[in-house]
């Protein structure tokens, strides 16, 4: 790949002084080589232009869910247990190769025009391959893994034998973790407590440990899931998570919208990584995490937009926006300020997908993964004001002008370089169309 310069933009470095300096940088072999002035046009780089824009380290989101982007739309205002096992458990389901790989790819496409340029992805039971094939080729940075369910509350359509899903995710991460150059991963997807026996959990605890991987799962979202828990182990929720393995930097927790402060102090004491999904959490009236008290504590949090039927948007300008202010009526205007909104996107995700070391900032020596916002607006101007606040309270994902993952430009002036934006839009429909008529509804 030729080496990359972004000339003459404002950038966002999230290093460790939070630096934002007017500089170039220069990208070379995927990784930023240089953050500074760059002299005259070498032969065979390629210029992009960066004047009057602003250049933010890629966004990261830690929960999204791929497969479910094509099913935007057909669950809405359901509570989350009756969300699951009326609209998507059926619909997961009724997916096929085919649906799966355009899921993803729409999603994908919408997550990298709107900026985010790495997700930690939780895909359904079957056809995860799929997922990784349409990742591989759209440009996206994922660690993703195939969604295990084996308790025998699962629906049947679902449900599948604890050997079996442990065999098919230790092939998944044979064939995919580290695949594109490093860029894609493989994380182990339990998909919540109820949905798992203890031996599964246990189980998918040593092979990610083995493997270096993340562990994925959702947690404490709805007061009624931690009764179930406590009825079907007799413990709360984090405790028994934490008594199978799951805890800790290797683990990534969804949502724990319903912790107290004991439940605080452990994930802040073993570093788990707390996933907040402000809108989702909203949308199904689950509840306000308490972030702010989390953050005081010490725990390590990142943010995600979910799937697409809790959302609706993949959208990490709006994620970001939504966490800062639901805190607000709670704590007082002061609770949760941009600066730190910020920092849950970028160096909070890094940490979350086990990438602190290669994203999450533009620095001299971590891979290219950079987002070029163009903030001229109306709804973002003036200039005047402070630039935090106009990316993290004004700025919208249509504002995201070019976008370069492992140093590869895949957005550039507003339009996705990696695919046909038309082809994902026809192949999506149609298979939409197909998986609504398959579960009658
Ligand atoms: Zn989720």
């Amino acid at each position: 790949m030729r080496p990359l310069v972004l000339k003459g933009g404002r950038i966002v470095t999230m290093d460790r002084e939070r630096r934002v300096i007017d500089a170039d940088v220069l990208v070379r072999d995927g990784k930023v080589e240089k953050v500074g002035r760059i002299g005259g046009r070498a032969d065979g780089q390629t210029v992009i232009d960066c004047k009057g824009l602003i250049v933010l380290p890629g966004l990261i989101q830690a929960h999204i869910h791929l497969c479910q982007t094509l099913f935007r739309g057909l669950a809405d205002d359901l509570a989350l247990e009756a969300w699951l096992a009326k609209r998507i458990w059926p619909l997961e389901a009724a997916h096929t190769e085919e649906s799966v790989y355009w899921s993803a790819m729409l999603g994908a496409a919408e997550l990298l025009l709107g900026g985010t340029t790495a997700i930690l992805d939780m895909e359904t039971v079957r056809h995860t391959g799929a997922a990784f094939e349409a990742l591989e080729s759209i440009g996206l940075r994922a660690t993703a893994g195939k969604c295990l369910m084996d308790a025998a509350t699962n629906p049947a359509s679902l449900r599948e034998p604890t050997e079996r899903a442990l065999q098919e995710s230790a092939d998944l991460c044979s064939e995919w973790h580290g695949a594109a150059a490093g860029r894609l991963r493989y994380c182990f997807a339990p998909r919540f407590v109820p949905s798992c026996t203890g031996p599964l959990l246990r189980a998918v605890s040593d092979l990610a440990e083995r493997a270096g991987a993340v562990i994925h799962t959702h947690a404490a979202e709805t007061p009624l899931e931690l009764q179930m828990v406590k009825r079907d182990t007799g413990n709360d929720e984090l405790s028994y998570l934490d008594s199978v393995g799951i805890s800790g930097p290797r683990a990534a927790l969804a949502h724990c919208v319903w912790v107290d402060g004991e439940g605080i102090a452990r994930l802040a004491r073993q570093k788990t990584n707390v996933v907040h999904c402000p809108s989702s959490n909203l949308k199904l009236g689950s509840g306000i995490a308490p972030i702010p008290e989390m953050l005081a504590a010490g725990c390590h949090v990142a943010i995600g937009a979910d799937g697409a039927p809790c959302n609706n948007r993949l959208d990490a300008f709006e994620e970001m926006r939504t966490a800062a202010l639901i805190q607000k009526p709670r704590l007082g205007p002061e609770s949760l300020p941009a600066a730190q909104v910020l920092e849950l996107a970028t160096l909070g995700g890094a940490r979350a997908l086990g990438l602190e070391a290669e994203i999450g900032s533009i620095e001299v020596g971590k891979r290219a993964d950079l987002t070029v916002l163009d903030l001229s607006g109306p709804h973002a101007q003036p200039d005047e004001a402070d630039l935090i606040s106009r990316i993290v309270y004004s700025a919208r994902a249509a504002d995201v002008r070019h976008v370069v993952v492992d140093g590869r430009v895949v957005v550039k002036d507003g339009v996705l370089k990696t695919a046909k934006i038309e082809e994902i839009r026809r192949a999506a429909n149609a298979q939409a169309r197909r998986l609504r008529r398959a579960v009658g509804f």
